[in-house]
């Protein structure tokens, strides 16, 4: 057997936490012969360390076989400690009288704390996935507190965007969706995102061709309103989704995505005018090893520069609302 991977994990007791766990100690993440050790934060409240020491309880009785070890820490840098791979999806949530503008900061706080404590106590080569949302903002406020570590060690989870946008289009085409190739989401991870399938492919031949301009306008409605319609239909936010992103997007990068491109909210390297280091969702190729490379010469139309600019002011603009924040 391997020696084990030190995972890190915030908001382990929420609802896409709890999907996780579960998932990582069963082998979903690094494979049946790659044993893990979580380390979970809990928040110095009472309440947060029983829901905590609950799960772990249940993450106990599973009797994973790969799960090594686990270990709770209500301090960041002892939670981060030697951490090699590293899911940030604790934040605050949106509360009555908030709005965008307050969680940023509300947030921002919190992102800040942990890029330091990253900087100080995590792997060198720690790959560290920011889920909590404002997620672009948050992971760039924490790579920008994280001067030591490579700025490559971050990046912010788009992918649930990609595989809603997956989906619909292969329940569209009536085709599986295991066929289903080079769907990119541009920009972030908010209502302004684009998803883009002019050069999605089934089994390697193009199916633009297949598609009216009708549909696609309300395709890209759709995937940019899912979450909302999630919550409509089930009374809470897409959990077990964001979770199964989660390890699609941490697999994929670490592991490599075998030639298949996906997208990941990356500092940017100056592609397609967004300002370098800016954490923007590109279309990339993993070669594996914790690796990844942002596919710079996608042919871009007017409609698609402008959709793209779009999203940049916008994620200029909460920069600049954080920018005290921002070492
Ligand atoms: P939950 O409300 O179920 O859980 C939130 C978790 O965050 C809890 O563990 C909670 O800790 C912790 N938390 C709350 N406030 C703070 C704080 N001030 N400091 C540190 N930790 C805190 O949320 P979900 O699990 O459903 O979602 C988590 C995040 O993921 C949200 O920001 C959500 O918007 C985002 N998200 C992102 C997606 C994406 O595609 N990027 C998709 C879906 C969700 P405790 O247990 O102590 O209460």
């Amino acid at each position: 057997m391997n020696r084990p991977i030190r995972v890190a994990v915030t908001g382990p007791s929420g609802a896409i936490g709890y999907s996780i766990l579960f998932r990582i100690a069963a082998g979903d993440l690094f494979g049946p012969n790659q044993p893990v050790e979580l380390r979970l934060l809990s928040r110095d409240t009472d309440q947060s360390r029983l829901r905590l020491k609950g799960v772990m309880m249940e993450l106990a009785d599973c009797a994973f076989p790969l799960l090594a070890d686990m270990s709770a820490h209500t301090d960041e840098k002892d939670l981060f400690d030697g951490a090699q791979c590293v899911f940030l999806i604790g934040a605050q949530p949106r509360k009555e009288g908030m709005d965008r503008a307050d969680l940023l900061r509300a947030n921002g706080e919190i992102f800040r704390r942990q890029g330091r404590a990253l900087n100080e106590r995590a792997s060198r080569d720690a790959r560290i996935l920011v889920v909590g949302n404002p997620c672009n903002t948050n992971a760039f406020i924490a790579m920008r507190n994280a001067p030591d570590l490579a700025p490559e060690c971050f990046s912010a989870m788009m992918r649930l965007d990609q595989n809603r946008a997956t989906a619909r289009l292969a329940e569209h085409l009536g085709l599986p969706v295991s066929g289903i190739e080079q769907v990119i989401v541009w920009g972030n991870h908010s209502n302004s995102m684009y998803p883009d399938i002019r050069f999605a492919r089934y089994r390697g031949k193009r199916v633009d061709n297949q598609l009216d301009p009708q549909w696609q306008n309300e395709f890209i409605q759709n995937v940019a309103t899912r979450g909302g319609q999630i919550i409509k239909a089930r009374g809470a936010s897409s959990a077990a989704s964001a979770a199964s992103a989660a390890l699609d997007h941490m697999r994929d990068w670490i592991l490599g995505s075998e030639g298949r491109c996906c997208t990941m909210a990356v500092p940017s390297d100056g592609s397609y005018g967004i300002p370098r280091g800016l954490m923007f969702g590109f279309p990339c190729f993993c070669p594996g090893e914790g690796r990844y490379q942002i596919i710079s010469n996608m042919p871009l139309t007017p409609e698609v520069k402008a959709h793209i600019d779009k999203n940049r002011d916008e994620l200029l603009k909460e920069a600049q609302a954080v920018s005290d924040l921002i070492f």
